[in-house]
């Protein structure tokens, strides 16, 4: 098949359009910018960080931002989190260091054995009861936290896209989970007011999408993705939702659409019911509803146990 708008072979088609390779770029970021621009998602001068995993997905958002840092006139930061995990992430942070370089990119490494005196498979065998995942999760936060202070970073960008939001959507409204549910769209954060905005540029943009722009431009780690699994139940709605996609081509982008809409009419009468106060920790300053935030509690528990 040949492009729509030249005489080059297609490589990607969407609705009644095909792409080469070059117009599937100025789509894949013509797209992204008017996200930007219609959510107004980035103002001049802002100093964004961007949590790089070293994965696709991540990359090819803090390749994007890099590429258009004069034209919205921000500074960006790609910020990664080495939780110490030994041959789990070392091909991906190189892949990762690799692109920095050739780009021009500046990369911030936060080590988890750096602030909280140990590395997490370390952390795991001394408190047996608390989960992986809730001992990463927090002290991923705390560290992302740590360096926007460290880097002035006013807004964190993550990568998350059109298929990713629509399945959390439908896995809040099946889990009645409401509070979770407001919080979506391409600007979050404003419900949690101390905290820092994130924004999604990519945010309608698809899975498939993403993927073809980091193979283009060569931003795919060669050892393949993180190796946390999704978890069963969003397996699920993702195959049943990309049933009906194969079926009415454009549903995830037209019910994300209209969720929005919806959502942001609801979005202001939650804020004034729940106006939730965040005090700082007592220890490190993190916002938390506590007296100590769940970082500095982790921390104590280690030392003490
Ligand atoms: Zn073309
Ligand atoms: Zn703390």
């Amino acid at each position: 098949m040949k492009c729509s708008f030249c005489n080059n072979n297609a490589i990607y088609r969407y609705k009644d359009l095909y792409y080469c390779k070059d117009h599937f770029i100025k789509y894949f970021e013509e797209k992204t910018i008017k996200t930007i621009e219609k959510y107004s998602l980035i103002k001049e001068g802002d100093i964004i960080g961007v949590g790089v995993s070293g994965g696709k997905d991540s990359n090819a958002l803090l390749y994007f931002l890099n590429k258009y840092t004069e034209y919205f006139n921000i500074k960006v930061y790609g910020v990664h989190i080495d939780e110490g995990i030994k041959g789990y992430r070392d091909k991906d942070t190189l892949k990762l260091l690799e692109i920095a370089r050739l780009y021009n990119i500046e990369i911030k490494i936060y080590k988890f054995e750096d602030y909280f005196n140990t590395r997490l498979e370390d952390a795991l065998k001394i408190s047996r009861d608390m989960k992986s995942c809730t001992i990463c999760g927090v002290w991923r936060r705390w560290l992302m936290w740590k360096a926007s202070k460290d880097l002035d970073i006013n807004k964190f960008a993550t990568a998350h896209n059109l298929n990713d939001e629509l399945q959390t959507i439908i896995m809040n409204i099946f889990e009645d989970n409401i509070k979770d549910l407001l919080k979506t769209g391409p600007y979050t954060g404003i419900i949690e007011t101390d905290f820092i905005p994130r924004i999604k540029p990519f945010y309608f943009n698809s899975e498939k999408e993403n993927y073809i722009y980091s193979i283009i431009n060569n931003l795919a780690p060669i050892y393949g993705e993180c190796s946390f699994i999704n978890g069963e139940f969003r397996e699920y709605i993702r195959s049943k939702l990309y049933n009906i996609e194969n079926i009415y081509e454009g549903f995830h982008e037209e019910l994300l659409k209209n969720i929005l809409e919806i959502i942001n009419n609801a979005k202001v009468d939650f804020k004034n019911m729940n106006n939730i106060k965040l005090n700082k920790c007592k220890i490190c300053g993190y916002p938390t509803t506590r007296e100590i935030c769940r970082a500095c509690e982790i921390r104590l528990e280690l030392k003490n146990g």
